[in-house]
This record gives structure tokens, sequence and C-alpha cells, in this order.
């Protein structure tokens, strides 16, 4: 459409994003970065979050989970701390004394009606930086009114699915586009569209991602971005910023990963294996 500016993104336009780590810093520097998500049976999604939010370079890691997650996360990824919802299996309430600078919120959630009620609780109070993703994004869908509450330039990183739950479907995708557009700007928010080219949208913008690969089309894969974008907000990443980067810093760990596993092979943990290497071929 005439009105829309459509940018291509590549290590080019990337570049001047990067924040270099400067020599007299220490963990506080770089955020303290908080995952609010998992469920019984999905507690995995946070541990991957929050893992990524590790490695794109978050100084500290907290993960809000349900009791059950306890042992699980603290024995596979010993550098994240953990908060326990009261609730064993969901969470029920989202209270916490620590002062995070970035919040990821979704990952293996659910859609429980304690858990809705603990969303609106949370972002009632909340004063940072978000990333919206997976059930969040579906609950505020099922509950449209919570989105009144959603800050300013919060990053919702939908698929396709998540996305329709959300706007309504499409004709085709100008459509698609003309609606995630008109929905970014009433909330005032980015969204990020996942799928094979990326599309992240702020205002009348439209910004195409060229890295990553179908090998990306794996479980946990998006839970991986969500812990990357928490990490970059944290890091004092603005929230454009660090939608553009972070999209395509986890295209390219993607594609790094991709050379010596494959199609089918790469999984979503793989892929944060490979951030280091991603941010490594940025120079
Ligand atoms: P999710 O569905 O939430 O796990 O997110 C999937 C992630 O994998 C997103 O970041 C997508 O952009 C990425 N992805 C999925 N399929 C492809 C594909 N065919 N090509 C490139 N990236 C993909
Ligand atoms: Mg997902």
């Amino acid at each position: 459409t005439t009105e829309t500016e459509v940018q291509l993104i590549d290590k080019f336009e990337v570049l001047p994003l990067y924040i270099p780590r400067e020599k007299y810093v220490h963990k506080g520097s770089y955020g303290h970065s908080l995952i609010i998500g998992g469920s019984h049976g999905k507690i995995g999604a946070v541990t991957l979050a929050s893992s990524a939010c590790l490695r794109v370079g978050a100084g500290l890691v907290t993960a809000y989970i349900p009791a059950c997650g306890y042992q699980i996360v603290q024995t596979s990824l010993p550098e994240a701390m953990v908060l326990c919802d009261a609730n064993e299996k969901h969470i029920s309430d989202i209270s916490f004394e620590i002062e995070p600078k970035a919040i990821g919120i979704g990952v293996g959630l659910g859609t429980e009606k304690m858990t809705v009620k603990a969303l609106e609780g949370f972002l009632k109070q909340n004063t940072h930086p978000l990333v919206v993703d997976a059930d969040a994004l579906n609950m505020l869908a099922a509950n449209p009114k919570l989105l009144k509450l959603i800050p300013k330039h919060a990053i919702f990183t939908p698929h396709p699915k998540e996305l329709e739950r959300l706007i309504g479907a499409w004709e085709d995708d100008f459509g698609k586009l003309a609606k995630a557009k008109a929905f970014a700007k009433k909330y005032n928010i980015i969204i990020i569209i996942k799928g094979a080219h990326t599309i992240t949208i702020y205002d009348s913008y439209v910004y195409i991602n060229n890295t990553g690969n179908p090998g990306m089309a794996t479980a946990g894969s998006g839970d991986v971005l969500t812990g990357m974008l928490t990490g970059l907000l944290s890091q004092g990443y603005e929230p454009l910023k660090a939608a553009l980067f972070g999209v395509y810093l986890h295209g390219k760990a993607g594609d790094i990963a991709l050379s010596g596993l494959g199609y089918q092979a790469l999984i979503a943990s793989d892929i944060v294996d490979f951030i280091g290497d991603a941010y490594l071929d940025l120079f």
C-alpha cells in the first residue's frame, strides 16, 4: 500500500543497532530479565526462553513458573534463578519483589482461568518493557479488554495462528498486513509476524527479515526468540531495535546451526547454542 515503508533487514541494517559490551561492567549493567511462563508439561518452553535470554547477553535471568517446574529449571539451567507460583501446575498469581529491566511472558503458559486472572493482575501493575508471546497472546485474543493494559511499545510475537486469533481472518497477504498494521497502531505496539520471512510492523513501517530457514519450523523455536528479545530489551535495546536485531540474530543462529545438522535434525536448543556464532558473524 502507498503509505507503507517496506525495508529488507540484513546484516547491514542490524550492525548499527548492536550495543557493544563495555569493559567496566558488571552483570547488573546488562539487565535482569524475567521470563514468565510454563505449565505442567510445558516447563521446557521456559527453560529454552531463559537459556536464549542468557545467551543473548542478559546479565541475570529469573524464570517465574508454576511450582512443579522448580527442579526442572534449576537443574537444566543453573545460570537462571527461579521464582515459583503458589500453584503447582499453572500460574495463578504473578507477584514478585525483584526489579527486572524487561519481561517476556507467555511461553508454555497455558490458558487456564486462573492464569487469565494472573495475567490481568500482572498487566494492571506492570511498568516494564514487555515481550508478549504464545498463550499470553491467546489469552489477550480471548479477552480483548485486557489489551488496554498493554504498555506502549510492547513486542507481540505471534505465529500466523496466534495472529489470526488476535486480529481475525484475512483475505490475502495485503489484507493481513493492513489488519496487523491497524492493530499495531491502535495499541501502539510492535508486532513480529513469525514465519519463513518474519515481518516486523511498527506504526506504518514494515520490515522483512532475511535470515532463518525451514529447519526452524520445530517445537520451541519461537520460545527461543522470546527469550532473545527479552534479553535484548534488558540490555537497553529500544523495543523496535530489539525486535529487528533479535529476529535477525535468531534466524542467523538457525542458519549457522543448519550447516552441521540439516533441516530435519535442527531443534530449538541448537538455535540457542549458535547465538554466539550469530553475534560473531556480524563482524
Ligand atoms: P513458534 O511457532 O512460536 O515456535 O515460532 C517459530 C519460529 O521459527 C519463528 O521465529 C519463525 O520465524 C521460525 N520459523 C518457522 N518456520 C520457518 C521457516 N519455514 N523459515 C524460517 N523460519 C521459520
Ligand atoms: Mg510459539
